[in-house]
This record gives C-alpha cells, sequence and structure tokens, in this order.
C-alpha cells in the first residue's frame, strides 16, 4: 500500500500555524514510506473563501520548504486538488446516497429549524435536527421540492449504538450516535459541506492516513457513517494535539501569533520553525532539540506522536531560531538579511558587520535596530547617558577626551583598539568599563553593543572620532534648563 496523505485547509484568513504544523507531520509520514503528501483546497464555503488566502497558504508552507506532491498548482493524477472544481462529483455522490436510502431530501425551513432550535433550548437538548423530513413519506417531500421549496441532503445518522473507531494518537474513540446530527451533506446551493466533500475526496484521492489536528475529531463519526454507506474502506485516523497557548486553551490569534506570514515576516527562520514546530509534537531520541527533516523523517512514527496538547512557547522559538541564525555561514545570514533591510546597504559594509551581530538576532527583524549606529550620522542619546552611575561629568569628559587622542594616534584594526584603549583605562587607573562604557555610548548611542573594538573597527577612524568629538561637545553644554510653564 502506497501511503497517501494530505492537509485540507481552508482559504480564509492568513495562512495558520497549525496548518504547517500538520502539513509536517503528513509530509514527514509520506515521504518516510516513499508516499506522497497531497494539498487540497477545501474552498467550498463560498463567502469566507479567497484566492489571495489560497496564494498565501501556497506561498507560506513553500516559505517553509513544506512542498507537496500534488496539489492545485501542480495539479498530478487525482485532480482537481481545488473543491470547488469538484462540486458535480459531491452532487452525484449525495444523490446516489439518497437513492441508496442512507440519506434523504429535507425541506426544512430556516424559520422550522429555528423553532426547534429553541424548543430543544428551552427542554435543556443538544441542539439537532428533530428528523422531520426524514420521517415523512419521501413522496411528501417530492412533492415540495417539485413545487419549488428549497432543499437540502440529510445523511442518515443512527440515533442508538456506539460509534467505536481507533484513533493513532488517543486509541480508541467512542461516540453515541445519538449524539450526532443527521449531517447536512448538500447545501440548498448544491455546494457540499466539509464532510461530504472531504470524505468523497479522501476516498477517491486514495487517501491512506487522516492525520488532521484533534477538532475534528467530533465529525470524524460522521466521516465513517459515509465511509460506510458508500461502501468504501476507512483510512487511518490519526488526531494531533492541538497546538495551545501557555494557558492551555487553543491556540488563538488573540494570545499568540498564529499567521504564517507573521513569522516570516518577523525574520524566524523557516527551517528553525519547522524544527520547532517538530519539537511540539514528536521527540528525537536523547530528547535531541535540533535536527533536520531528513533527521526528524528518520526516526519519526506517527505511533510515537505525542498526546498532550503541546504549549507554543514563543520563548522556546526564540532559542531555537537563535541556534540556525548562529549556525548560519556569514554570507548566508547576509543574503538572508536583505529583505530585513540590509539589502539597501552597501554589501562590503554588510559582509563586516554580520559577524558583528550574529549572537545577537534574535529575529532578522533586529538587524535594522542592532545596525542603526553603523549608517547615519547624528546620533540620537542623552547626555546623561554617557556618564556611569559612579562617574562625574569631568571624569568622563577626562575619558573621552583622552580616549580621542589615543584613537587617533592608533592603527584602526581591532586588536590594536582594544589594546591602547586598556592601556588607556590602566594609565588612567580607571576599570576598563569605566572607560569603555563612555566610549561606547559616543560612537553608538548605546550602552548594549556588539564588543567595542569590533565595532569601532567597522565604523571607521572617522566617523569614530567625529562621534567621540560630538560626545565631549554634549558633556561640555549646559544642561538644558527645566522647561518653564
Ligand atoms: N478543511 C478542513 C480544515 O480547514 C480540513 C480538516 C481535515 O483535515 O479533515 O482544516
Amino acid at each position: 500500500m502506497t501511503v497517501r496523505v494530505r492537509i485540507a485547509p481552508s482559504p480564509t484568513g492568513d495562512p495558520h500555524v497549525g496548518t504547517a504544523y500538520v502539513a509536517l507531520f503528513n509530509r514527514t509520514w509520506a515521504h518516510k514510506n516513499g508516499g506522497q503528501f497531497l494539498l487540497r483546497i477545501e474552498d467550498t464555503d463560498r463567502v469566507r473563501s479567497t484566492k489571495e488566502s489560497e496564494k498565501m497558504i501556497f506561498d507560506s508552507l513553500g516559505w517553509l520548504g513544506l512542498t507537496w506532491d500534488e496539489g492545485p498548482d501542480i495539479g498530478g493524477p487525482f485532480g482537481p486538488y481545488r473543491q470547488s472544481e469538484r462540486v458535480e462529483t459531491y452532487l452525484k455522490h449525495a444523490t446516489g446516497l439518497v437513492e441508496k436510502g442512507a440519506a434523504y431530501y429535507c425541506t426544512c425551513t430556516a424559520d422550522r429549524l429555528e423553532a426547534v432550535r429553541k424548543a430543544q433550548a428551552a427542554a435543556k437538548l443538544a441542539p439537532r435536527y428533530d428528523g422531520h423530513c426524514r420521517n415523512l413519506p419521501a413522496t411528501e417531500v417530492r412533492k415540495q421540492i417539485d413545487a419549488g421549496a428549497p432543499w437540502v441532503i440529510r445523511l442518515k445518522v443512527a440515533s442508538d449504538g456506539e460509534c467505536r473507531f481507533k484513533d493513532v494518537v488517543r486509541g480508541e474513540v467512542v461516540f453515541a450516535w445519538d449524539q450526532i446530527d443527521d449531517q447536512i451533506l448538500l447545501k440548498s446551493d448544491g455546494w457540499p459541506t466539509y464532510h461530504l466533500a472531504n470524505v468523497v475526496d479522501d476516498h477517491l484521492m486514495e487517501i491512506t492516513h487522516v492525520i488532521r489536528a484533534e477538532e475534528w475529531i467530533s465529525s470524524t463519526p460522521k466521516h465513517i457513517k459515509l465511509y460506510e454507506v458508500f461502501g468504501w474502506e476507512p483510512p487511518v485516523w490519526c488526531h494531533v494535539p492541538l497546538l495551545r497557548n501557555k494557558d492551555r486553551t487553543k491556540i488563538s490569534k488573540r494570545k499568540n501569533p498564529t499567521s504564517l506570514r507573521w513569522y516570516e515576516e518577523q525574520g524566524y527562520l523557516p527551517e528553525a520553525l519547522v524544527n520547532f514546530l517538530a519539537l511540539m509534537g514528536f521527540s528525537m531520541p536523547e530528547n535531541r532539540e535540533i535536527f533536520t527533516p531528513a533527521e526528524m523523517q528518520e526516526h519519526f512514527h506517527i505511533d510515537r506522536i505525542n498526546a498532550g496538547g503541546p504549549v507554543f512557547d514563543m520563548e522556546k522559538l526564540d532559542w531555537v531560531n537563535g541556534q540556525y541564525i548562529r549556525k548560519l555561514p556569514a554570507e548566508e545570514l547576509a543574503r538572508r538579511l536583505g529583505p530585513f533591510g540590509a539589502a539597501g546597504h552597501d554589501p562590503a559594509l554588510v559582509a563586516r558587520i554580520v559577524p558583528l551581530i550574529q549572537d545577537r538576532l534574535r529575529v532578522l527583524s533586529d538587524y535594522k535596530d542592532l545596525t542603526a549606529f553603523f549608517f547615519g550620522d547624528a546620533l540620537a542619546y542623552e547626555a546623561a547617558t554617557l556618564v556611569g552611575k559612579k562617574q562625574t561629568v569631568p571624569d568622563v569628559q577626562g575619558h573621552l577626551r583622552a580616549a580621542r587622542e589615543t584613537l587617533a594616534a592608533t592603527p584602526w584594526d581591532a586588536a590594536a583598539l582594544e589594546t591602547r584603549l586598556k592601556e588607556l583605562a590602566a594609565t588612567r587607573n580607571v576599570k576598563v568599563g569605566e572607560l569603555f562604557m563612555p566610549v561606547r555610548v559616543a560612537v553608538t548611542g548605546r550602552t548594549a553593543t556588539p564588543p567595542l573594538d569590533r565595532t569601532l573597527e567597522v565604523l571607521g577612524r572617522e566617523r569614530s572620532l567625529a562621534r567621540l568629538d560630538a560626545a565631549i561637545a554634549k558633556l561640555a553644554a549646559p544642561a538644558k534648563a527645566p522647561e518653564t510653564p
């Protein structure tokens, strides 16, 4: 048997991090078994589905390298892979079920359904279709349809007994049939609901394993019923735990960024995000935390997906991202920083800056802020920043003047600059930090920067000395009088 799996996102809104998470497990499982991973677009919600959203799904999954073997954009032997292009197929299957007696036409109006719902709520019953049309003679319903009444097709679901099935992650799962509604399969506009389209396609596309988020598990009895009445072999069910916010609720925009585009725009590396997502549901031998997709594939098995709801921990993601950033060759990092501002800068200068910030980048979009002082002339900082807690203004003025004089006479390379500044601190009988800090603030405007010697080297003599002059002038200027009201 060839393993065939799919993800089936609905193109509504921003592509979700959960889609990538489920895609990763599906794709890894398919490829581990020499099978195929499909992308199917479930765009039967005609109001909410958009082409832009579909394109974002392609782009975001492509960005992550979670590419598919068959899909709407690349085709394949089981296409079309967009449900809006398969509407005829669903209609045919739904009417086929009516002919078999496994489904029925229903002409209940919205008003009637609303009245039923209200009565159920008043009686504290779970809302469900009351079976009105199921119990009418078919000729009666036919008459209404012929007279122009709008209709839907509903699935006949048993009202007693249990639906039992095996789930790879959760073991045996049991639902009482009387909890399951007579699901609408075909809507009044002739379009299918998720349940019908999903099952028909999974069958026709020869899907062997349904690996999807656990939020769909309550739909599974309806799907099992459909497989049964169609007379088809159901796939292996594998419901993976939902990603969770820190408070363990289902991951949500309000508490956690969920859009894959956000992660891309922030400058998370795609390989880091994929590694992080893998950690959310799967453990490598010896709990190794950094690994490649190929290494994951070697050790992955759907039996080993962790059942506990993984918490999407941004600090952990930042850590993983940091690991990947530190590992990149500097030229590659410079290339990846291009869209984050580096593309607009002199490549030779970028090449010198990158090694200085490589250890300090949390995400690629930190580039602008971390490197701003290498560009432009004037720095904006308060004179007070130059003066350490235990220092006086005259102390610092003295240090800056002496540093300026020393640096002006030093060959401009990091090693020499460091040696001479350290010697100067010794001569002035102060700790290295007491001299370095005001120099650092003077040339960068900040108290935290890459190592001072290398920063000076990259800034260059002229600019460094000019900034020291500006700092000396800043300290000499009388402090601004407080504004009078
Ligand atoms: N269209 C569903 C979704 O948006 C597919 C769920 C499934 O995989 O069955 O995720």
